[in-house]
């Protein structure tokens, strides 16, 4: 199943789901910065939420907000039994620490899945799973490779994949060529987040029955929008940018927001 026609489904699924609960769930997105990727992202989930039956509510802050102010919206969000979900888009003005805010937020309405306590799992690696799930990807014993070490992907990625029961290498900007290449020649799994244009090429070699998640968006030459894998890599599955990760992240995301409403 492609991934446009895995999330067509489940959204599906969870619009159905939405009727049988007392009240719709709610998401609270607040955003402090005037970067226009950030609209797009904000105008995506706002969309997502409204095709599930779900609520979104967006509290727009001045870049210039003091971290104060943010963190007592914060508060005011957390405290407010109407609202089950809630996220701080990033990324934040320089004046307010990311790690202040991320901590602020309450765990039960962490949908991002940022708190060190929440009980979400963070939706680009669990929207990776449910769809490689869907897809029969057979989790236990296979070779997982994971390109980049973030805090918002790549740690959360190879934690939930050791979780699956996979070997797990992370590979990094210190990961040496050759040591790249010959664990990627060896994965069943390639999870690739380090936003390279086109950094998995035919440079590499890769087992014919592997699977290639992109995670990467980048702009090419012309300003479209790409990944970190060039396309048709001769491999099983390739995910592809756009149309691919970004959906699967944006499913994820209102998946979690059910469970907190759920609670
Ligand atoms: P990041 O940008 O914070 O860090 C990049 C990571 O890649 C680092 O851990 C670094 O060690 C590693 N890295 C850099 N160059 C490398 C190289 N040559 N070889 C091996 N490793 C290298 O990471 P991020 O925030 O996870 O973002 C990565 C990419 O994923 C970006 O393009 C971002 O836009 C994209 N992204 C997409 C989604 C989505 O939903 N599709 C979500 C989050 C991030």
């Amino acid at each position: 199943m492609t991934i446009k026609e895995f999330v067509a489904l489940e959204k599906a699924k969870l619009a159905e789901q939405a009727q049988s609960f007392p009240k719709k769930p709610h998401l609270v997105i607040i955003q402090a910065n005037d970067s226009p990727a950030s609209d797009a992202y904000v105008r995506g989930k706002i969309k997502d939420c409204g095709e599930v039956g779900a609520e979104a509510t967006l509290c727009l802050l001045p870049p210039t907000v003091s971290e104060e102010e943010l963190l007592n919206k914060v508060q005011e969000y957390n405290e407010d039994p109407n609202v089950d979900g809630l996220i701080v888009q990033l990324p934040l003005p320089p004046q307010i620490s990311e790690k202040k805010v991320k901590l602020a937020v309450n765990p039960g309405k962490d949908v991002d899945g940022f708190h060190p306590l929440t009980t979400f799992v963070p939706c680009t690696p669990k929207g990776i799973v449910d769809y490689l799930t869907e897809e029969g990807f057979p989790f236990q014993g296979k070779n997982a490779v994971v390109l980049g070490r973030s805090e918002i992907v790549g740690k959360p990625m190879s934690r939930l994949l050791l979780s699956k029961n996979c070997n797990v290498t992370v590979l990094h900007s210190k990961t040496s060529e050759e040591d790249k290449a010959f664990y990627i020649a060896h994965a069943d799994l390639i999870v690739v987040a380090i936003g390279r244009l086109g950094f998995l090429d035919n440079r590499f070699q890769y087992k014919p029955d592997a699977v290639i998640v992109d995670v990467g968006i980048n702009r090419n030459e012309e300003g479209k929008l790409r990944g970190d894998a060039i396309p048709d890599l001769p491999v099983a599955l390739q995910t592809p940018v756009p149309g691919g990760v970004g959906l699967l992240t944006r499913l994820a995301l209102v998946k979690n927001l059910f469970i907190a409403a759920k609670k």
